[in-house]
């Protein structure tokens, strides 16, 4: 079959590989109908862990049920699914905590030996561990395009909204328009916020931003992010000891960047008593202002995606409460994906996201 995999760093090749065959009842073998490219892919093939030659990439799809384990209940073959990014037993500790991305025998697809040595899911077929936990039907009227963030970025997005705990009528200021910031904003209207506002550089992602629910979107190199949040929320202080007394500020501040100026700036963005949710990938480490946060009563939370939510998340996709189809720029066919990977990496042509017909 043909699959995209590693070659060495910063280079993927389309390859014939060997068919995956079932190792276990817990099993499926699933014939992948969509994929995607997506930037833990892109901080794969940069070296982010180790990967090994000839190892196929993706973790993004969705697809049909070819072949089934005895012991996974409740499909068949031929049943459509958005599966998870992760890989989880159901069953350990951490499973049954509900802390997925934790369990003791968890996974990614296709991100090499330490992250349970998965091939991924570029491909015209993946075998999926666990079957059971990691899969969930498709509703009938849903397209695969519609379902195909189900088992990663959408999953980030709500988990960064829920992580922060956004409530009815707070303020949530979304740093990052790229996929998994698109998406928070996307989660953020479904709890019904006064203001969402959207911070990014990109012209192009600001306004994808403002479609999926941005009331208000801030280019930082226009203007100073951190003042337009305040000055929306109550109004920016105009002394320093006015900044002491201040109280404006965004209830929830998420950050979906993974580098120090928004890191900080999700930090004096968020009002006191706020939290500050992160979902992004940091390559660098980062220092907390504890004398200034403590004083604030800031809680911060983080974590790698929780896909404890994919049903809850399809339901709402099928009631038409959430469209991430805005997000896919480009669709191009499985075997042309080393151009799309070069596309993507570049942020080439305005792409936020692009599928892969296998
Ligand atoms: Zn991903
Ligand atoms: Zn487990």
């Amino acid at each position: 079959m043909k699959a995209i995999v590693f070659q060495e760093i910063n280079k993927v090749a389309l390859a014939d590989v060997p068919r995956p065959t079932m190792q276990s009842p817990d099993d499926a073998i699933i014939k992948v109908t969509l994929t995607s490219i997506c930037g833990t892919d892109i901080h794969m093939i940069h070296g982010a862990a180790p990967m090994m030659p000839g190892d196929v990439l993706g973790h993004e799809f969705v697809g049909v049920i070819e072949e089934l384990g005895s012991n996974v209940d409740g499909f068949k073959v031929g049943d459509r699914v958005a599966v998870a990014c992760t890989v989880q037993c159901g069953k350990c500790e951490m499973c049954l905590k509900g802390i997925l991305p934790k369990c003791v025998r968890s996974g990614v697809f296709g991100c090499g030996p330490l992250l349970g040595n998965l091939a991924g899911a570029q491909a015209d077929f993946v075998r999926v561990p666990f079957a059971q936990i990691a899969m969930h039907k498709i509703p009938a009227g849903l397209t695969d395009a519609q379902a195909l963030f189900v088992g990663d970025i959408l999953s980030t997005g709500y988990f960064a909204v829920t992580n922060g705990k956004l409530a009815p009528g707070d303020a949530v200021a979304v740093f990052g328009a790229g996929p998994v910031g698109l998406c928070a904003t996307a989660c953020a209207r479904l709890f019904s916020p006064s203001k969402v506002i959207v911070v990014d550089p990109i012209p192009h992602r600001l306004e994808i931003a403002r479609k999926l629910g941005a009331t208000h979107t801030i280019d930082p190199t226009k203007t100073d992010a951190v003042n337009e949040i305040k000055e929306l929320t109550g109004g920016a202080p105009t002394s320093l000891l006015e900044e002491f007394s201040n109280r404006s500020g965004a209830d929830v501040a998420i950050e979906a960047v993974g580098i120090k100026p928004t890191f900080d700036a999700c930090f004096q963005a968020v009002k006191p008593g706020g939290n500050v949710s992160i979902v992004g990938v940091f390559e660098e480490p980062q220092e907390l202002l504890m004398s200034q946060l403590c004083v604030k009563n800031i809680g911060i939370t983080m974590g790698l995606v929780n896909v404890i939510h994919m049903a809850r998340l399809l339901r709402i996709i099928e009631a038409g409460l959430l469209d991430m189809t805005p997000l896919i720029t480009h669709t191009m066919p499985l075997a042309e994906a080393v151009r799309g990977y070069e596309m993507f990496d570049k942020k080439l042509d305005n792409v936020i996201k692009i599928a892969l017909k296998p």
